[in-house]
């Protein structure tokens, strides 16, 4: 079945590494977009899914009764299935216990909390509106208002973060005693106000071979507490996996509404406009209509698939495209079979441990 995925596009405030599309000096314009979301809702009237995915941007910017909205026209306009896995990304300055009971009544039963770092001057640096102390209270809130299916982003590679800080953030991270915690490395995007900082040497990074370190940390103390990795960035308690990511990662079809969202729907790739006028104007506009070839699905199959620490099935493969994944792409495989990157497994073909900290070199290879 397909997924759901929500944006909205509104922040308090921009951290400084943050290229997603969202504004936070557009307030005022919350009800239009709200009412153009719905527009957009209605065109898939019945369609069933079984995950959505509200991200952003920060939906819990939005008020109480603007998230209620949001709820029942997803009921009204989708035909969720019951047991839907239903995720809202939080952030913990914009959260209180009054409106994560009010988003559990209306039906979200899994929170992806940016935590990012326990570390006030980390949280500082990049622009965060909260503290440690505010992620901690808002997962406190966040199991006490009913969520059992939580899960708190973490980032490593940040200015001045030391192996030791990100440590200590992984420790307060399992004392929150959630089920899924996601740990990604900072990306660099030119245009930020960080890129500005660190490229005027204001700021200065972890190297490269730190970074790594950092990744082989992480991964070592995440699977030593219980959170076994699913994929690069993913690590979960059995049974809490994000269903909703591993349809990107299946190449499972998608619908996304709202500013900026990308779907994946009856075959074709396509995207919203980012300029948020332009959708409050049209929602129904789609652009980058694209009809994916067979050698376009293939490929997306592995360097989506391989993202996922059990790799790729041949079998999966073979049933899709009537070829093996070792004939359309032998090269890049013979080559990182022999390089020790990637392995068989029975029927999967998967990264090594090695090959998943050079994940993005190899997974170039398929595109
Ligand atoms: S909260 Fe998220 S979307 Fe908003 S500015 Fe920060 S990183 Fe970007």
């Amino acid at each position: 079945m397909r997924g759901l995925y929500i944006h909205i596009p509104f922040c308090i405030k921009k951290c400084e590494y943050c290229d997603f599309v969202s504004f936070s000096d557009c307030y005022h314009k919350k009800a239009a977009y709200l009412s153009a979301l719905t527009e957009e809702m209605k065109i898939y009237r019945g369609e069933a899914v079984d995950t959505v995915y509200i991200g952003g941007g920060t939906p819990t910017s939005l008020t109480t009764q603007g998230l209620e909205f949001l709820m029942e026209n997803i009921f009204r306009y989708f035909d969720v299935a019951d047991d839907a896995e239903i995720t809202m990304e939080c952030n913990p300055g914009t959260c209180n216990l009054e409106k994560l009971k009010a988003l559990r009544t209306a039906g979200v039963n899994r929170l992806s909390i940016g935590v990012q770092s326990f570390n006030d001057t980390e949280l500082a640096t990049i622009g965060r509106i909260h503290s440690s102390n505010d992620a901690i209270s808002c997962a406190v809130d966040a199991k006490f208002a009913g969520f059992k299916n939580i899960s708190l982003d973490i980032m490593f590679g940040l200015p001045n973060q030391t192996t030791e800080t990100l440590r200590d953030t992984l420790i307060k991270a399992f004392s929150a005693g959630v089920n899924h915690i996601s740990c990604y490395s900072l990306i660099l995007e030119e245009g930020t106000p960080l890129f500005e900082r660190v490229r005027t040497r204001q700021l200065y990074l972890p190297s490269e071979d730190a970074e790594v370190q950092m990744y082989d940390v992480a991964c070592d103390m995440l699977e030593k507490s219980g959170y076994h990795q699913y994929e690069i960035s993913n690590f979960a308690r059995s049974g809490f996996e994000s269903r909703h990511n591993l349809k990107y990662w299946d190449c499972t079809e998608y619908i996304g509404c709202g500013c900026a969202a990308h779907s994946y729907y009856n075959n074709q790739r396509y995207t919203n406009t980012t300029d948020l006028d332009e959708y409050i104007a049209s929602p129904l506009k789609k652009y980058d209509v694209t009809g994916l070839s067979i050698r376009d699905k293939m490929s997306e199959f592995m360097f989506l698939g391989l993202r996922k620490t059990k790799g790729v099935s041949a079998k999966d493969f073979e049933s899709r495209f009537g070829s093996t994944f070792y004939f359309e792409f032998n090269e890049p495989i013979k080559k990182y079979l022999d390089l020790g990157l990637l392995e068989k497994g029975g029927d999967f073909l998967r990264f090594t441990p090695e090959g998943l900290r050079l994940s993005n070199t190899v997974l170039c290879e398929f595109v």
